[in-house]
């Protein structure tokens, strides 16, 4: 095991940047693997920061056309959506197809999602060992896991 696998497990929140410094991050991010963050694709990411909960596409579509008070193709929203799941900016949830930012952008993980049922809002936690152990258990049934996506639904602290 080397040592990028024993850091601690830490859960960030939407507290530890500022919206524009997170804004500033994606834009090295971008930047260092020579994509290009567009008008469109940097308005998406910027509206998703400022979400409390995961959005469906669908949602994101029409409240990014409040927001920016013009009609949007769908296409290019879904468009922007791709890209900014391909730079690892922003992931998808599985049983809901809900979009949500990444709260640390540029590493590669494997997160857990902790989902409160009652008011939507979504908690990513990194947490190597989980996914490491879940990983070692499929390879002894000889299966090889490409893609894990862990959901956990509950109640967060607030509706507790
Ligand atoms: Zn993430
Ligand atoms: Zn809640």
């Amino acid at each position: 095991m080397t040592t990028a696998h024993l850091h601690t497990p830490h859960i960030h929140t939407a507290h530890c940047h500022s919206k524009a410094e997170r804004l500033a991050e994606a834009d090295a991010l971008v930047q260092r693997k020579g994509a290009r963050f567009t008008t469109m694709r940097r308005a998406t990411y910027d509206f998703l920061l400022a979400q409390k909960a995961p959005l469906s596409a669908y949602d994101i579509l029409a409240k990014l056309e409040t927001r920016l008070n013009k009609k949007l193709a769908p296409p290019t929203v879904y468009r922007a959506l791709d890209f900014l799941l391909e730079q690892g900016l922003i992931h998808r949830l599985e049983t809901n197809n809900a979009y949500l930012v990444c709260d640390h952008p540029g590493a590669a993980h494997e997160s857990v999602y902790l989902v409160c049922t009652q008011c939507g809002k979504t908690q990513e936690v990194d947490d190597h060992a989980v996914a490491h152990l879940l990983e070692t258990k499929a390879h002894t049934f000889g299966f090889t896991p490409s893609k894990q996506v862990i959901e956990v639904q509950g109640l967060c602290s607030n509706c507790n």
